[in-house]
């Protein structure tokens, strides 16, 4: 955002430079504003010209350098001494460049950060260039915000300018607690705290998300992390022993949430639930188990079945083909890919036939929900209740305030 306002000042310096070339770029003009710019553009002074100007400009995939210093400013001579410079081959996509670029289009600095807090200088020492490396004063501060599902938690993280990483980390800590390929509703709610690394006051990146509060169908979960964990509020862990989506859930696929797949709901009928999904889409295990099963089966397909601790086993159909390694006896994890959607056997179109099988007998899934972490050691308790108290606090905050002015 902050570069944003940068870019929009350095727009305005440029457009007060350009006036005394020859072209003055005009806008298509609504009759009134033109009567204002005009005068104000003779009003000018050449002594008001900046000597120099900062810029900033991301660096993007497939940008080239040549094109990337264009965008800057530089001009194509000191481009070209410029390129050789060796320290810009640590320039990744995706990276911000902050430059000093001058009235004539030399470049008389640049930085840009490499790894997590390595600030890189380029600076401009007569006809060639120095090249500095320090550690950036990177700053870590907390940020509270809120969403509210319209079409999908993607759309809502991107309309509250939550980034993706904080998205899927969200979907993580509730994966046991809520399906958010079927589950989500429009009206869902969710709040998040979660740090973000920040360095001269702009945000490079998000880390951890610290706490968290998601109301799904009028239940509402919380989760505070403690250690290397998500507690609820009351200490028991959030890891549950099954995931509750068979589905990775990534911005891919999270646009099948809301959108009914005409046999789903049914699982009586069929004994299953059915995911429509886009073919290609990871198909994890729900739980820690072995592979019972791995092949092809009649209507279903390309199959796998899981078998989990006690009675428990997960069936998984219609694949296109299975993960590498994956055949009968191989240990998986939770939320290891065993798959990949398909339509083979008996579909009508690519989808994931999903089944939870107690004693073998398939059962809704939706009535169990065990969980599988330790919960917060006792003698630590006292210790998690002050932690999670001050971030209950700000997530009560968010949700009297924020949210109510939403609705
Ligand atoms: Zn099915």
């Amino acid at each position: 955002m902050l570069w944003r306002i940068g870019f929009v000042g350095v727009l305005a310096a440029l457009g007060a430079f350009a006036a005394f070339g020859t072209v003055v770029p005009h806008a298509p003009a609504v009759p009134e504003m033109r009567d204002l710019v005009e005068p104000l553009a003779l009003r000018v002074q050449p002594a008001q010209a900046p000597a120099a100007y900062m810029r900033e400009e991301q660096f993007r995939r497939g940008d080239t350098l040549s094109a990337f210093f264009a965008r800057l400013g530089i001009e194509e001579s000191h481009a070209a001494r410029l390129a050789r410079v060796r320290a810009l081959r640590l320039l990744k996509p995706g990276v911000h460049v902050s430059a000093e670029v001058s009235a004539g289009g030399a470049p008389n600095s640049l930085s840009f950060l490499v790894d997590r807090d390595t600030l890189v200088q380029i600076e401009l020492a007569g006809e060639s260039f120095r090249v500095s490396e320090q550690t950036a004063p990177v700053e870590t501060r907390q940020v509270l915000k809120t969403g509210v599902i319209r079409s999908s938690l993607f759309a809502a993280a991107d309309a509250a300018g939550i980034p993706d990483a904080i998205a899927m980390q969200l979907s993580d800590v509730f994966a046991g607690d809520i399906d958010f390929h079927r589950d989500l509703r429009q009206g869902d709610r969710f709040a998040v705290v979660y740090e973000q690394y920040a360095l001269q006051g702009r945000a490079l990146r998000a880390g951890r998300l610290l706490a968290a509060e998601f109301t799904n169908q009028g239940r509402t979960f919380r989760a505070v992390h403690y250690g290397s964990s998500y507690y609820a509020a009351d200490g028991t862990n959030l890891r549950k022993a099954f995931l509750r989506s068979p589905l990775e859930f990534s911005r891919v696929t999270s646009g099948f949430g809301l959108r009914r797949h005409p046999i789903a709901r049914q699982w009586l009928a069929h004994r299953g639930i059915d995911y429509g999904a886009a073919p290609g889409t990871r198909v994890r295990s729900v739980g820690d188990g072995m592979v019972e099963f791995a092949g092809v089966k009649g209507n279903y397909g390309k199959v796998v079945i899981v078998r989990h601790h006690g009675q428990y086993s997960t069936l998984y159909a219609h694949l296109s083909r299975f993960a590498s390694g994956v055949q009968r006896g191989t240990r998986v994890a939770q939320n290891d890919t065993i798959g990949f959607v398909g339509q083979t056997g008996w579909a009508t179109g690519p989808h994931l036939h999903y089944e939870f099988r107690v004693g073998g007998e398939a059962r809704n899934p939706f009535s169990v929900a065990m969980p599988s972490g330790h919960p917060v050691p006792p003698p630590q308790m006292p210790a998690f209740r002050a932690h999670a108290e001050v971030l209950a606090a700000r997530l009560d905050l968010l949700g009297a305030s924020s949210l109510a002015m939403l609705e």
